[in-house]
């Protein structure tokens, strides 16, 4: 890349990725293989032994996702990062890698469905315990924080609602107790939102949503911002402790600031093995270098969308913190000044039953369960990704029962517009 402090857009494109030293491919190839040639006996020793770093086998690393890893690291501004199989993946390898059995950490209480499940179900079989925070008020964090708390979580921007979080304000009540703070930046992607200049500590994502943006593969990264003091509490032994397996090694020490990506893979990955096929990586990656211009049409149609909807008389309320009147838009406009994001939701005069019929009514929209998609999606979330939650947590969740969630594509505003007007007149 020519210069030293490239752009956005220019990273998006350029970031980890050269023409091939051998062939001349210029686009990054599919490196479609499970295992790596040694040089000899000494470099296999190396490899194995972490002094150089090198392709062993597939589920470690791959130099197709090795390209993915430096360009969202880019895009993040992190120091490192690691790709596996999916946003739910990557989530499990950043908890493994700081809690121990017994140990807690304070999540948003408004977050991604199935982020709900895997929180306060799966993990209680790792011992983890996860305790639920109100995300509109950083106390409600900090007053929930024990000595065994090694982390909060929070989404950026939080599914299913649109909601913004005060990512700032939080990171300062992590950073006062010395735990770091973990960002799902899913649903705004670093082109909207990049959480490691806000205070974030590790960035996590769903590639399966806007990243790749085509709805196409399944995949997930954790991004290292390399600012996090792993050594000084000594409550992440994972990474201040010596490693068995690794002849003594401290990977804080070693590692500096980007041991936590490299625990996450060389004790997470490898052993959990959830690891990223060459394939979705590379369809991932050139979803990536178009991220600039689907995110800004996401948001416009959105921004239309929702505009559109606030004026229907068989609308009962619009949530899209792009509104100006919106509750939270002043947020919005502080963190996410190029747009709202594209996924909102809306109740439909008559509810539970309402919104149904105009699920089904739809024709342009896809009724599915995924967001970040080029094709406008729709769902109702309390029978679909928040089903299993109580009627209770469905509404602090942002997913009550009339709500319709929209995921905006990036078809013409005025054909979405349409498929919705002809909906509604149905009902
Ligand atoms: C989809 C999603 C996840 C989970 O990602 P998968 O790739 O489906 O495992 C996590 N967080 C958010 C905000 C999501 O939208």
């Amino acid at each position: 890349m020519p210069k030293d402090n490239p752009g956005f857009n220019t990273l998006a494109i350029h970031a980890g990725a050269q023409p091939d030293p051998t062939t001349g491919a210029r686009t990054t190839p599919i490196y479609q293989t499970t295992s790596f040639v040694f040089n000899d006996a000494d470099h296999a020793a190396a490899l194995f032994g972490l002094q150089q770093f090198g392709n062993i086998y597939t589920r470690i690393m791959n130099p197709t996702q090795a390209v993915l890893e430096e360009r969202v690291a880019a895009l993040e501004g992190g120091t490192a990062a690691l790709a596996v199989a999916s946003g739910h993946a990557a989530q499990l390898l950043v908890f493994h890698t700081i809690m121990q059995p017994g140990d807690n950490f304070i999540a948003a209480r408004k977050l991604y469905g199935g982020s709900i499940n895997q929180f306060g179900h799966a993990f209680k079989s790792f011992g983890w315990q996860v305790h639920w925070a109100d995300p509109a008020d950083p106390a409600n964090f900090e007053s929930q924080i024990d000595e065994r708390t090694r982390g909060i979580f929070i989404e950026s921007l939080a599914n299913p609602g649109g909601t913004f979080v005060d990512i700032a304000a939080i990171a300062e009540v992590a950073r006062r107790h010395g735990i770091p703070l973990i960002v799902d930046n899913t649903m705004a992607s670093p082109y909207l939102i990049r959480p490691l200049e806000h205070g974030a500590d590790i960035v996590v994502h769903s590639l399966t949503k806007f990243m790749g943006g085509h709805g196409n593969s399944m995949g997930g990264i954790i991004v290292d911002g390399g600012t996090f003091d792993w050594s000084k509490s000594g409550n992440y032994p994972m990474l201040s402790e010596p490693r068995p397996e690794y002849a003594g090694m401290i990977l804080h020490a070693t590692f500096g600031n980007f041991a936590f990506a490299i625990a996450c893979r060389v004790l997470g990955l490898r052993d959990f093995g959830p690891s990223i096929s060459p394939f979705n990586a590379f369809l991932l990656l050139t979803g990536i270098e178009t991220l600039p211009l689907r995110m800004q049409r996401h948001c416009d149609n959105a921004l239309a969308v929702a505009r559109w909807l606030k004026g229907n008389p068989q609308v009962a309320w619009v949530n899209y913190a792009g509104l100006e009147d919106d509750p939270n838009h002043a947020l919005q406009q502080r963190y996410s000044p190029n747009g709202a994001g594209s996924v909102f939701t809306f109740g439909v005069k008559g509810g539970y039953e309402a919104g149904k019929t105009l699920v089904e009514g739809l024709q342009l929209f896809s009724h599915l369960a995924n967001i970040g998609d080029t094709r406008s999606l729709v769902i109702h979330p309390a029978s679909t990704t928040h089903r299993q939650l109580t009627e209770d947590q469905q509404v602090l969740a942002g997913a009550g029962p009339d709500v319709v969630r929209l995921s905006i594509g990036i078809e013409d505003a005025a054909d979405i517009i349409a498929d919705l007007e002809q909906s509604l007149g149905r009902l």
